[in-house]
């Protein structure tokens, strides 16, 4: 029996590209995020591929403590941190490194008796973003009360979030690190602040760690750069299969609302991936899919389970062949979001348990 879709995953893969940050920044020490089900590639799979890593970070409590019952032994920061007394009293049972961002969190671990002290905490600060982030006022205040309760928390560091990083030389990257150095020479904890796009275009930014999630999974934060270019291998390769072909008369109106008409005689074909596998409905009359070295379009809406092709210009397409939605050279999923009117961050998240996920080392 086959299942599709499938998303094959290359760990081998995923491990280059560890290297790679490596390279980038070579002085500073690696959180791998590995939040969303590691950008759905699935979290396990990938954290033990990346057991490189200096540590992890992942957005949720929950997501922190499946880990930990995976057995994964590394620092594991939440970037979200807790939002009460009983998250708090979780994060320290399971040695996770919360992120602190706002003054009530202060309170409450200065104000809490724990069970255990916790390994570390990030003090997220506000320095442009104006996301999560405590003010970038009292920063000294904060870190000497703090650090004056060791069997509470053993250990302190800084991070910030650029808000911009994905646009080079933009004048607010330079703004947010100027303020960052400014509020880190207060005090002398490790500092962490850059995603993927400040790995590979801000060294400033790199300091004692940096925190990249998207390039791991080779794929570029530049709009205008794949990750082929900047050296990274794509993880990922999204297929699924023909499962039916279809001759069309001219005026012949394909899928749901009839968004596509054949203007002449031809062949469609019908594709097993839609919207329910996170097959972006946005990619209706939009995206493409490759066939048997060829690149086609999708026509028509995308529906729940299929999508429709154009088979005018691939009249050896037979019902069975292999169809590759995204993460190959002639059609990587940067390509296929830009179509969507997304990034390609959303496309990978946006896969559904419905999906296999297949797992290789290199060649597949
Ligand atoms: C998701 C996330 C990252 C990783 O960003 P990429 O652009 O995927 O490298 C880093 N820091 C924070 C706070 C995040 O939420």
């Amino acid at each position: 029996m086959s299942h599709y879709p499938q998303a094959c995953i290359d760990l081998e893969a995923v491990r280059h590209n560890l290297q790679q940050v490596r390279q980038w920044a070579p002085q500073s020490q690696v959180m791998s995020v590995i939040k969303a089900d590691a950008y759905g590639h699935g979290v396990l799979p990938v954290a033990t591929a990346l057991a490189d890593s200096d540590a992890f970070a992942v957005a949720r409590l929950a997501e922190g403590i499946a880990l930990r019952q995976d057995g994964i032994k590394k620092p594991i920061t939440v970037l979200e941190g807790f939002s009460d007394l009983a998250e708090l009293q979780c994060m320290a049972q399971y040695q996770l490194t919360p992120v602190i961002h706002q003054s009530r969190h202060i309170d409450l671990l200065l104000n809490t008796p724990l069970a255990q002290s916790l390994p570390f905490c990030w003090l997220m600060l506000e320095t442009g973003m104006h996301r999560l982030g405590l003010p970038a006022t009292a920063v000294s205040e904060n870190v000497a009360k703090l650090l004056a309760q060791p069997q509470r928390i053993a250990a302190l560091g800084l991070m910030s979030h650029f808000a911009n990083s994905d646009l080079l030389n933009d004048v607010r990257n330079a703004k947010q690190l100027a303020e960052m150095r400014q509020l880190a020479e207060q005090t002398d904890l490790p500092v962490c602040m850059a995603n993927s796009a400040a790995v590979i275009s801000l060294p400033d930014a790199h300091k004692q760690w940096v925190r990249p999630g998207l390039m791991l999974y080779g794929v570029s934060p530049f709009a205008d750069k794949t990750g082929a270019q900047l050296g990274l291998k794509p993880v990922m390769q999204l297929r699924s299969k023909l499962i039916a072909i279809n001759d069309l008369k001219p005026g012949d109106e394909v899928g749901y609302g009839g968004q596509w008409i054949a203007s002449k005689a031809g062949r469609m074909g019908v594709v097993s991936i839609g919207y329910g596998d996170g097959f972006n409905r946005h990619l209706s009359n939009q995206g493409a899919v490759f066939i048997r070295g060829q690149t086609l379009p999708v026509i028509g809406r995308v529906s729940m389970d299929t999508i429709c092709i154009d088979l005018q210009d691939c009249s050896t397409a037979e019902i069975g062949d292999e169809v590759i939605l995204w993460g190959n050279a002639a059609l990587t999923v940067e390509w296929q979001a830009n179509q969507a009117g997304t990034i390609a961050y959303e496309l990978l998240c946006g896969l559904t348990p419905r999906v296999t996920r297949k797992y290789h080392h290199g060649k597949s």
